[in-house]
């Protein structure tokens, strides 16, 4: 029935029928009876959607850290109250079927010999017949000096409420009277990378925080930076769509420092070098979004990687030295995918559709495919009011844009019971910005 068990479970169901009589002939049917373990490691893009496929095929563990799934692009309206946590964040419990477990820890280890993980939190280690590897990457400081100690990330739903408190906190030390220039200077908050994320992230909080000097009355006016190693914002997008962004940059007001390069972070500010000189900035946060990188489960494993320490995968998403090893997402660098799709939730969700048919495939000895992973577009909400879209190879923006967004990932949310929920919430509730209200009143 499942032609890779025929080794390894036979064996153990042989012994157990030797040794118990009529028990050990009901165990050797069971056994046999008994469904593959495909455990599945980490609940993100890649993991869920895998899950969600292989629901019923086998006995399919998913084991994540958190106890839900994270649309991350959404973060940023989450950020500014446009979303609720249940529209982007729905518990696992709420997602899988009962043909799924779900184990919420940290795989720490795993052996790929033995075919075990080891989960801190779980009494044993954990047996597998498939196992797919879908961890994710974590934020990269790039070896910046105080990067790691003093600057905020932005992967988590916690990330986003910390910068949303930062801000509130900020604001809610100026007083009304205090002068334009100095209420300037305690109003500064820098943004490292302008790449999608950064741009999104610096919009969204130039738009939060106007929005917030209007209200409250205060002088002058905030000022937000992002600060971007390369000559262009947006480096891996195309023309059309870089200048669609930088307008909507412009209409943010947001400070754009291209060629410049942060060399350290401090409690109260940042360095950064541009041409050749060095600048301090005081500002009142640092949020990072300069890039990912493999975390220590990936890194500890002794397999083919790539130069950026992804893992090697066949065209099948198999290790090449472990067939029943799939591999996706972010941690795994797939030959034929455009250079454009690495590292998105794009490539991952494409993936997992495969692995979902590949695995099927491997446990019923059948053929394995491989597919070229297209290009779905692009989709960046710039502010409180506007977003960007690329689709068929045109950029559009403004108002329009941002609905169109909410249309397309309306879409994408895992589950039809979710993506009709949500999508009537947005639908009727709406999608307004929550401002930024002093803390005690703020969410
Ligand atoms: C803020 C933000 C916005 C983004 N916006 C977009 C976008 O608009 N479009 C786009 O295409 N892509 C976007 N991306 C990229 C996209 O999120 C990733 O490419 C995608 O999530 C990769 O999917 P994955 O399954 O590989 O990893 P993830 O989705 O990161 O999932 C990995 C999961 O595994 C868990 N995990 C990690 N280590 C372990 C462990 N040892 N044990 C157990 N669980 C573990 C993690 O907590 C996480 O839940 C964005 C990313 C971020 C951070």
């Amino acid at each position: 029935m499942y032609p890779f068990l025929a080794t390894k479970r036979h064996k153990l169901t042989t012994i157990g029928n030797i040794s118990c009589g009529f028990c050990g002939s009901l165990w050797l049917i069971s056994t046999l009876m008994a469904k593959p373990k495909v455990v599945i490691l980490g609940g993100g893009f890649g993991g869920l959607f895998t899950a969600l496929d292989l629901s019923g095929a086998a006995d399919v563990i998913l084991v994540s850290d958190s106890d839900h799934f994270l649309f991350t692009p959404m973060l940023y309206e989450y950020l500014s109250g446009e979303v609720e946590a249940w529209h982007i964040v729905p518990r696992f419990d709420e997602l899988l079927d009962k043909d799924v477990r779900f184990i919420q820890s940290y795989a720490t280890e795993v052996d790929l010999g033995a075919q075990t993980v080891t989960l801190p939190s779980y009494d044993k280690k954990l047996n597998y017949d498939v196992l797919v590897l879908t961890v994710g990457g974590i934020t990269n400081y790039v070896g910046v000096e105080g990067a790691e100690q003093f600057s905020l990330p932005f992967r988590k739903l916690a990330h986003a409420d910390h910068i949303r408190r930062v801000m509130v906190e900020v604001l809610d030390r100026i007083p009304p009277d205090m002068p334009p220039q100095d209420v300037r200077d305690q109003v500064t908050f820098a943004v490292v990378g302008a790449g999608a994320s950064g741009c999104e992230l610096s919009t969204k909080m130039a738009d939060l925080l106007n929005d917030a000097f209007r209200r409250r009355a205060l002088h002058g006016e905030p000022r937000v930076l992002v600060i971007e190693m390369s000559d262009r914002i947006v480096p891996g997008m195309g023309d059309e769509l870089r200048a669609v962004v930088e307008d909507a940059l412009r209409q943010s007001r947001v400070e754009i420092h291209t060629e410049a390069r942060v060399v350290k972070v401090s409690r109260d500010g940042i360095t950064f070098e541009h041409e050749g000189k060095q600048e301090n900035l005081k500002a009142a946060g640092v949020v990072w979004t300069g890039g990912v990188k493999m975390g220590p489960l990936i890194e500890k494993l002794e397999v083919e990687k790539s130069k950026r320490g992804l893992l090697v995968i066949k065209p099948t998403l198999q290790l090449s030295e472990h067939l029943n090893v799939f591999a996706l997402g972010d941690i795994a660098a797939y030959p034929d995918a455009s250079p454009i799709l690495a590292g998105t939730a794009q490539l991952a969700f494409q993936e997992a559709s495969l692995a979902g048919h590949n695995i099927r495939a491997y446990l019923e000895g059948k053929e394995l495919r491989t597919k070229h992973f297209e290009e779905l577009g692009e989709a960046l909400s710039l502010g409180t009011e506007r977003a960007a879209v690329l689709t068929g190879g045109k950029a559009f923006g403004g108002a329009l844009a941002r609905q169109a967004r909410f249309a397309l990932y309306t879409s994408r949310l895992p589950t039809w019971q979710h993506r009709l929920r949500v999508g009537a919430s947005w639908f009727f509730e709406g999608t307004t910005p929550q401002p930024l209200l002093p803390l005690g009143i703020e969410r």
